[in-house]
């Protein structure tokens, strides 16, 4: 039968690869199994194919963005003001209504997409790398140089760089919820597939963008970039960046609220203009002032822009935001839940002591240089030459010497082992050759242990293991002695020096063994049985990890600020114990849970318990990642805001449940990152600290800019209901209601989202999350500086018409008293509680630009024949200056003794 030929070629670049065989994949990839592709052969396939990156839906088009600027309901009052004034023939003000309109919607836009790149700019900072076998060597890439014919390798943790067959699988279960929507994770094996399988059940293929929960495994890449199936429903994975956050959602509100209030006011005044007999035309214009004086158009960028701010700076001291609501949330964290290796310590692990047959050992020397020696007769431990090469062989981790410098790829832990054969001078290379590894179960921090299964000699092969000593020991029946003969396990003895050393603070890792038949190829059966007692103890390796010193100086500062720390750890009690002791982490003395909890006591524990041991307690050890949910759960019973850091896989649903979940840069799998609101690119404790004073800052810089802001509009809204109820002449025009709202939005309020963080703020309580914003001290200060505002416009205003200054010019007096007013009380707005005294000019030069930037923008409206034409303003001469100077310091003076006074009554209330 003879095939259409567009059904061919459909058929072509349709393939069905879980259909095929392996070797046809194989084949048509044109890519070697175990030896991958040629570095040159990438090269040529990354020219032909691009790179692996998914394009997906193009983010919102700039021309939709900008035109959202205008949907915004004072916006369409602007609209709806320009036309009635060009209906009343004031072309003039139609057009600069039209013209401020215009600049407005620009000056949002841009400032909204600065905060948008800035946000999105982080996200790129977070590529991730995946393993390949290129050239016959594992190695370690980009995800975006993937190319079709790369064999990639798994890992529970991994995100699914590109759509690969799989032809090697150990347990291997993938969480394909962005491609499927199904959330439970689905088991992977190898196989041919029926071609009709839909995507779910292509059980032999892991799509790009998924996520692998469990297991290894090893495949071919057949489709990358927007070819694969996730690139071609294109359906982003990495969402568009959300500029939403609790707190510009309930801003909003406010802003939708006040609108409504302003609406209705503005109603009012029409009305009431009517009653007084004025002509409509003119009535219109003093409601449409009032509904442009009133409303703080600036209120939601300056919000967005803040937070943006917040979350550069935090990007500076390596804490990158991946959800713009955790800037304002980590501003109220209570309690911050820290692993401890690598995150409080220094993950710089030595060996310092072997133990192996009743002998212990001394090994000194510092780092991963293999330079130190062991010290003492140890030469003839037959135990102890197990141990070392149980280190060596039970390990994935590899040394590197990079200019003078040793480093670890992989686990510094294993790295540590590697140094220490490599002292007691066993040769990698050899090892390996000799004692040929022919399985392993990987290290999982539930399972606590690995075990690698090795070629030993003709007759026997075997299985070593290293673990936590509890995981150890429960499986050994018999340990080995120094000649080589097998005794009763001494599990008391052993335990005295684990005792011993972990108080030390040192962390122990325990070893086994176990002959097995030559016929034994796989550990599957090891892993079913694991309950029998079997296995040989052969010893231990006891390494120390410092705590980071900068980790010590943050946990005091943080508990300074009322933000409790806890250790929650998988290492043994002891070490835990001994190395929170040294960073200053401790338990309620009075607890009666003991200063320490293990995974095992807390799975003891009821609710209501577990509810009082996580408040007590502060060191929790062996935990299973899975019991860290029910950590921050407990926690947050208390109504406490929690952040919790991880790495793991099985970190995520606590990540994803604390307030503050946070990633591990460097060691994270891309489950954790993925789960997380924040991701610290050096894994430093430290920087945990740092993003909470920056929130802290955000918040702080927030209060100040609406403390600043609203008595501009209350202000204004009382001087023109006021001329309205009296039936006064309106002492400020619509446009220049705009022009005031605009220019001092930008020149001045603006400037305190760049304000640096107050001396006293980690030395506070933190903020409740739902404290309001404005408080009753703020609330006050509103209504008290939009009172002085009043009456200095209004009675400026007064005085000026008086004293026989055109219209023009006293209007132009009120508008510029508005300007100068708020300029000082900028000033007092740069510390909500604290004195200005304390706090010089230069802490923050933008104060210093954008007050000389509003004064030559208000010479400008004042001064040039073209503005005053614009905003019907006039030249003012130079003693309204004067006074309006001084008021403007009057109230300055003012703001500051009801400070004091505010001060004094907090502390009489103490
Ligand atoms: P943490 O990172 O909090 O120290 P882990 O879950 O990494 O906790 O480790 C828990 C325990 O598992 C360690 O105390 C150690 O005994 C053991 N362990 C850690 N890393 C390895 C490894 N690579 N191989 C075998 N056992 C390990
Ligand atoms: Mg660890």
């Amino acid at each position: 039968m003879t095939k259409d030929s567009s059904y061919v070629s459909h058929e072509e670049k349709e393939v069905h690869w879980h259909n095929l065989s392996e070797a046809e994949v194989f084949k048509r990839l044109n890519s070697d199994v175990e030896w991958g592709l040629s570095s040159q052969e990438v090269k040529q396939r990354l020219e032909r194919d691009g790179p692996n990156v998914i394009t997906g839906q193009a983010r919102i088009p700039a021309w939709r963005r900008l035109l959202l600027q205008f949907h915004n309901p004072l916006i369409y009052i602007l609209l709806v003001a320009t036309i009635v004034t060009s209906f009343l023939g004031e072309y003039i003000d139609a057009g600069v209504i039209l013209l401020v309109v215009l600049i407005n919607a620009l000056i949002g836009f841009a400032q909204e997409s600065k905060a948008e790149q800035a946000i999105h700019s982080l996200k790129k900072m977070l590529s991730s790398n995946s393993t390949v076998m290129r050239d016959g060597k594992k190695q370690w890439v980009p995800t975006t140089d993937l190319v079709c014919g790369d064999v990639v390798l798994f890992a529970s943790g991994d995100k699914v760089p590109a759509d690969t067959r799989l032809y090697r699988c150990r347990d291997l279960q993938v969480d394909e919820s962005t491609l499927t929507g199904e959330s439970v994770a689905v088991e992977k094996q190898r196989g041919e597939l029926d071609s009709a399988a839909v995507l779910a059940d292509r059980s032999n293929m892991v799509f790009a963008g998924t996520l692998v929960t469990y297991g290894t495994a090893q495949g071919m890449v057949v489709a990358t970039g927007d070819q694969t199936q996730t690139g071609k429903i294109a359906r982003m994975i990495a969402q568009a960046t959300q500029l939403e956050t609790p707190l510009t959602r309930k801003i909003h509100a406010f802003s939708r609220l006040l609108l409504w209030v302003i609406l209705a006011l503005a109603g009012l005044t029409f009305f009431i203009g009517l009653g007084y007999g004025l002509p409509a035309s003119e009535t219109f214009m003093a409601a449409v002032a009032l509904a442009v004086a009133a409303i703080p158009e600036g209120l939601p960028a300056v919000v967005t822009i803040t937070l943006a701010i917040g979350v550069r700076r935090m990007a500076k001291r390596n804490a990158i935001i991946r959800k713009l609501s955790a800037v304002e949330t980590l501003g109220s964290t209570n309690v911050i839940c820290s692993d401890k290796t690598g995150t409080l310590t220094e993950n710089q692990m030595t060996v310092q002591r072997l133990y192996a047959a009743s002998q212990s050992v001394e090994v000194t020397g510092s780092g991963y240089a293999p330079q130190g020696e062991l010290q003492g007769r140890w030469e003839d431990n037959g135990a102890l030459e197990h141990v070392l090469r149980a280190g060596l062989l039970n390990n994935d981790s590899r040394l590197l010497e990079k200019e003078e410098r040793w480093l670890v790829e992989g686990d510094p832990t294993e790295g540590a082992l590697i140094t220490c054969a490599l002292k007691a001078g066993l040769e990698i290379s050899h090892c390996q050759q000799h004692y040929q590894r022919l399985d392993t179960i990987p290290f999982e921090s539930d399972r606590q242990y690995m075990a690698t299964l090795h070629h030993f000699d003709e007759k026997r092969n075997i299985i070593y293991l290293k673990g936590s000593i509890e995981q150890i020991s429960r499986r050994c029946c018999q340990q080995l002695t120094e000649d080589g003969r097998l005794t009763a396990f001494n599990l008391e003895q052993l335990n005295e020096q684990v005792t011993q050393w972990a108080s030390q603070g040192l962390r122990v890792l325990a070893f086994a063994m176990q002959w097995v038949d030559k016929e034994e190829q796989n550990l599957q059966r090891f892993n079913q049985q694991e309950t029998e007692r079997q296995l040989v103890f052969i010893g231990l390796q006891a390494m120390i990890d410092p705590p980071r010193a900068e980790a010590i100086h943050a946990v005091t500062t943080c508990q300074q600020a009322g933000v409790k720390v806890k250790m929650i750890t998988g290492d043994h009690a002891l070490t835990a114990q001994a190395i929170a002791s040294e960073i200053g982490i401790i338990s309620d003395p009075n607890s009666r849970f003991g200063p320490v909890l293990t995974g095992q006591q807390l799975s003891e524990l009821d609710k209501e318990q577990l509810k009082f041991a996580c408040q007590e307690v502060s060191i929790f050890a062996r935990v299973a990642p899975e019991q860290k949910l029910q950590l921050v759960t407990a926690l947050q019973a208390h109504q406490w805001v929690v952040a919790m850091t991880g790495d793991g896989v099985n970190d995520a649903p606590a990540l994803k449940q604390a307030d503050i979940g946070i990633a591990m840069g460097i060691s994270g799998t891309e489950v954790a990152k993925e789960a997380s609101d924040m991701v610290l690119t050096d894994d430093n404790f430290s920087s945990i600290e740092a993003a909470v004073e920056e929130g802290r800052n955000v918040f702080d810089n927030l209060t100040k800019f609406i403390t600043w802001i609203l008595p501009t509009n209350l202000g204004q809204g009382l001087v023109i209901m006021v001329a309205i109820v009296f039936g006064l002449t309106l002492p400020i025009l619509p446009v220049q209601a705009l022009w005031l709202n605009m220019t001092t939005a930008v020149f001045l309020g603006l400037m305190l989202a760049f304000e640096p963080k107050e001396a006293g703020l980690m030395q506070r309580q933190p903020r409740e999350l739902k404290e309001p914003i404005l408080n009753r001290e703020i609330i006050s200060r509103i209504i008290s500086v939009s009172s002085l505002l009043l009456l200095g416009a209004f009675g400026l205003f007064q005085w000026s018409v008086v004293q026989g200054a055109s219209l023009e010019e006293s209007r132009s007096i009120a508008v510029t008293l508005f300007v100068v007013v708020q300029s000082f009380f900028l000033l007092n707005c740069r510390r909500l509680n604290g004195s200005i005294l304390t706090v010089p000019l230069h802490t923050n030069p933008w104060i210093v630009v954008g007050l000389l930037a509003m004064m030559g923008a208000q010479l400008a409206f004042l001064y040039l024949p073209m503005m005053n034409q614009l905003f019907h303003s006039a030249p003012i001469s130079i003693a309204y200056w004067g006074v309006m100077i001084i008021y403007g310091g009057i109230v300055m003076v003012l703001v500051e003794i009801e400070k004091m006074l505010w001060r004094k009554y907090k502390y009489q209330r103490q």
